[in-house]
């Protein structure tokens, strides 16, 4: 299958050409999801980005697929079941992206819960969630919690949890849910965006005036159902519907900071309290430690919200008093994200109160719109969105998703993945790749991990150095398949490096502008704004103003 950059005008002008059952507007997780599960019902499906595919919140999240621990506070029961057992779903569809990992819940004195109730608490959840008996929670001692975590505070410890949560990429998932929606039949294309909504002579929505944001052409899409799947931006098309009444998106930002894990070296990741009772993840990440989150009203700039420096206060401060001999300061701090939580407004509710959950809306005119809810619960979204499509276009297809395994995802299980490994190093010991590049090759790309390395052998033999080659053969593999336009689609959303490898980005940067440019003929001027386009995402990852 080939998903590339090259095929965008032709997707644009097939779309224009012949109606889609279903014209999906937005390129995150939720329009992703709605993609994969009509398609595999064997409807015809359009998916239309304005910047790239996860360029809003589904590349700023936490990254964890998680049964939400902290819904039970809130007594959603409902939802804290419905995502315990989703992540088992996602997991087992991609193993490698999708992955169990130990959390740890320090308990301390006057915190929220104490040792009653936390057992209480991750009694519930494990049972709520069916979560499996391995993974299933266990409360420690004092003596046992910091033997888990020596850097804890020991002021006011008096034990601690564990239990498992999943941990994945956010951008990641989105590209993997997209590219098999694709090899089922989707038509989905970034950088174009539904400038105007489309009726017919009864006032009834028909699709989407769509503007390709690279060439400035114009289409007009027919479809018989229009989603709108657009997570911050939902209201500015109810907006264009005419039909923004009655409920209305909150927006709450949160922020991450990335550390070097050398000055936060934890054993397994934890979920603590802020001194103001919210609840905070440190998660080790290869060689960085990311921590966030904030959760606060936001009303500005909804592209790039930025990281302040009260952000970075709040969280420097909760991670400081809870790891003292970590100390990390403002200038330790290599990288940051801030995402916008699309929520349903609920009068006289803080940020951290506001239901997860998702809705539906239907308008007068037909436009469905579909925000709220988690990462996690991403599928379900779909499935409840598309069964309402299917009752509407009499289509009795059922949701099959739960068993489509991602693209790379086609493992039995996660006790074959290190076997996996292991056999691609060996296989391409030709090329003597480091052990480390194939580890996160496989947990990036899944089973695909084994085309990258054929094109980069491809490319040693025709005389390229080694490390040359993988770099190259991992652009030219997402040129191909991952429908890249901008540097910062491979160096953000498909592999995280802005994120937790920026420093050595900055190394990497000029082969990846060659690479890049070579392959999408880029000018010098193009290349120049390419140039540009990086220092700002680069600058702003450690502004903190
Ligand atoms: P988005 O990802 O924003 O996608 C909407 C897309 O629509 C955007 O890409 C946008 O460019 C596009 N668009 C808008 N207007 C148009 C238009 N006119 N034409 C074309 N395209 C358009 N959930 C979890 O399960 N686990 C977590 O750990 C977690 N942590 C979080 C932490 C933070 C700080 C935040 C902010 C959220 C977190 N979430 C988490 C929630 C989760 O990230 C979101 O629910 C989810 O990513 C929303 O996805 P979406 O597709 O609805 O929105």
């Amino acid at each position: 299958m080939s998903f590339s950059a090259s095929q965008r005008a032709s997707f644009l002008t097939q779309l224009s050409q012949t109606p889609c059952d279903i014209l999906i507007i937005g390129g995150g997780i939720t329009g992703a999801g709605i993609a994969l599960d009509a398609s595999l019902r064997g409807l015809k499906v359009g998916l239309v980005e304005k910047k790239d595919f996860a360029s809003g919140t589904s590349s700023r999240s936490t990254k964890l697929i998680h049964g939400g621990l902290r819904y039970l506070k809130q007594l959603e029961f409902k939802l804290v079941h419905e995502t315990g057992t989703e992540r088992a779903i996602i997991h087992k569809n991609a193993p490698h992206l999708v992955k169990p990992e130990d959390m740890l819940l320090p308990i301390i004195e006057g915190g929220t819960l104490g040792k009653i109730g936390t057992r209480l608490a991750l009694w519930v959840y494990d049972t709520l969630a069916d979560v499996d008996p391995e993974e299933q929670f266990q409360m420690l001692s004092e003596a046992e919690t910091l033997e888990s975590e020596p850097l804890f505070r020991k002021e006011g410890l008096k034990g601690g949890a564990l239990y498992t949560e999943y941990r994945t990429d956010d951008a990641r998932l989105t590209i993997e849910v997209i590219k098999t929606a694709v090899s089922k039949g989707a038509t989905c294309v970034n950088y174009s965006e539904a400038t105007a909504l489309l009726y017919d002579k009864n006032g009834k929505i028909c699709g989407a005036k769509v503007r390709n944001t690279l060439s400035g052409e114009s289409y007009d899409i027919p479809a018989k159902i229009v989603v709108n799947a657009a997570g911050p931006w939902v209201d500015s098309l109810r907006e264009k519907d005419n039909s923004l009444q009655g409920k209305r998106l909150h927006l709450t930002k949160g922020v991450h900071i990335v550390v070097n894990y050398n000055l936060l070296p934890i054993r397994q990741a934890v979920y603590f309290d802020a001194l103001d009772g919210r609840m905070l993840f440190v998660v080790p990440r290869g060689e960085k430690v990311y921590i966030g989150t904030t959760d606060t009203n936001y009303t500005g700039e909804m592209h790039e919200p930025s990281v302040t420096k009260s952000d970075v206060d709040y969280l420097l401060t909760a991670v400081n008093r809870m790891f003292p001999s970590a100390n990390i300061q403002i200038a330790d701090i290599e990288s940051s994200w801030a995402g916008l939580r699309p929520l349903i407004h609920e009068e006289g509710k803080s940020p951290s109160e506001l239901s997860r959950k998702d809705e539906i809306f239907e308008s007068a005119s037909g436009l469905l719109s579909i925000a709220g809810g988690k990462l996690t619960g991403f599928r379900k979204m779909a499935e409840r969105i598309v069964d309402m499509i299917c009752e509407k276009l009499q289509n009795k297809a059922v949701c099959a998703t739960d068993k489509q395994k991602l693209l790379g995802g086609d493992f039995a299980n996660k006790s074959e993945i290190s076997p996996y490994i292991k056999l691609l190093y060996g296989k391409y010991g030709k090329l003597q790749p480091s052990m480390k590049w194939i580890v996160y090759l496989v947990h990036l790309y899944g089973k695909q991990a084994e085309q990258i390395l054929e094109i980069a052998l491809n490319l040693q033999q025709k005389g390229e150095t080694d490390e040359a080659a993988c770099l190259k053969a991992e652009i030219q593999f997402s040129l191909a398949n991952e429908m890249i336009v901008n540097v910062d689609d491979f160096l953000v959303r498909r592999t995280g490096k802005l994120f937790f490898d920026r420093l050595n980005t900055a190394t990497i940067f000029p082969a990846v502008l060659a690479e890049m440019g070579q392959q999408l003929n880029w000018t010098v001027e193009e290349k120049v704004a390419q140039t540009q386009r990086w220092e700002l995402l680069n600058a702003n990852a450690v502004n903190f103003e």
